[in-house]
């Protein structure tokens, strides 16, 4: 499913204003869309922009089935605080689970194998209604980020939406705190970048906030913006 040309071009015009870039697109590509969140330590500030443009806009939560108690609680929380009212838990089949992770520990000893079947593979049939998926990904996080544009075309036609491909950390804690945004409840114990809770780990004073994600293990994404 591709984007039309004008689309994109009206779209890039707007791209130094994440709610006008939203309201935007809501508007141009109406169901075709949808927003991508993990409810992690910098969610809520994309989530607040998607609220102001678009309150009913579809979120998609990857629940893995290994997440933090506290990020399923948070999930329901700032839902409700931000007022969003499509918010849609994305889970892998249980039937490719009973197959291919019966004990729950394939993370364990091949996180790319569960990566793929817990988040990338829902996620591609989740996805397939919609053209463009919004993400809350930034170019400061990783150098596989550092060329992020705010509007991505992919090679197979689908379309990334990152409001905040420009923020820094600071940026996106001062703007969290001026709109008085609830932070993730693990933030305070040094998770700075939060996933699945068997592979993330609280960061030290000075390291990179997504240090802690698959710590020990050379992976730093897990494939869902890899894939094309
Ligand atoms: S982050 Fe860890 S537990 Fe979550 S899907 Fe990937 S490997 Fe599995």
């Amino acid at each position: 499913m591709s984007v039309e040309p004008q689309v994109l071009s009206a779209l890039r015009a707007e791209e130094d204003d994440p709610v006008k870039l939203l309201r935007l697109a809501s508007l141009l590509l109406k169901d075709r869309i949808a927003v991508l969140s993990s409810f992690g330590a910098e969610s809520a500030l994309l989530l607040a922009f998607v609220a102001e443009a678009a309150p009913d806009m579809p979120v998609l939560f990857l629940e893995t089935g290994k997440h933090f108690p506290e990020t399923l609680a948070y999930r329901a929380e700032l839902a409700r605080f931000l007022g969003l009212t499509n918010v849609q838990d994305v889970k892998p089949s249980p039937a490719a689970l009973k197959e291919r992770d019966p004990t729950g520990e394939l993370w364990a000893f091949d996180p790319d194998a569960c990566c793929q079947l817990r988040k990338v593979e829902p996620l591609d049939a989740a996805s397939l209604p919609f053209a463009v998926l919004v993400t809350g990904r930034k170019r400061g996080q990783a150098a596989t980020r550092a060329a992020l544009p705010v509007v991505e075309e992919k090679a197979d036609g689908q379309v990334r939406l990152n409001p905040l491909a420009a923020w820094t950390g600071k940026d996106i804690t001062e703007e969290m705190a001026r709109r008085g945004l609830p932070p993730h409840p693990l933030v305070a114990e040094g998770y700075l970048s939060i996933g699945c809770g068997p592979c993330t780990h609280p960061v030290g004073d000075g390291e990179d906030a997504r240090a802690g994600r698959w710590a020990g293990h050379s992976k730093t994404e897990c494939g869902i913006h890899t894939a094309v």
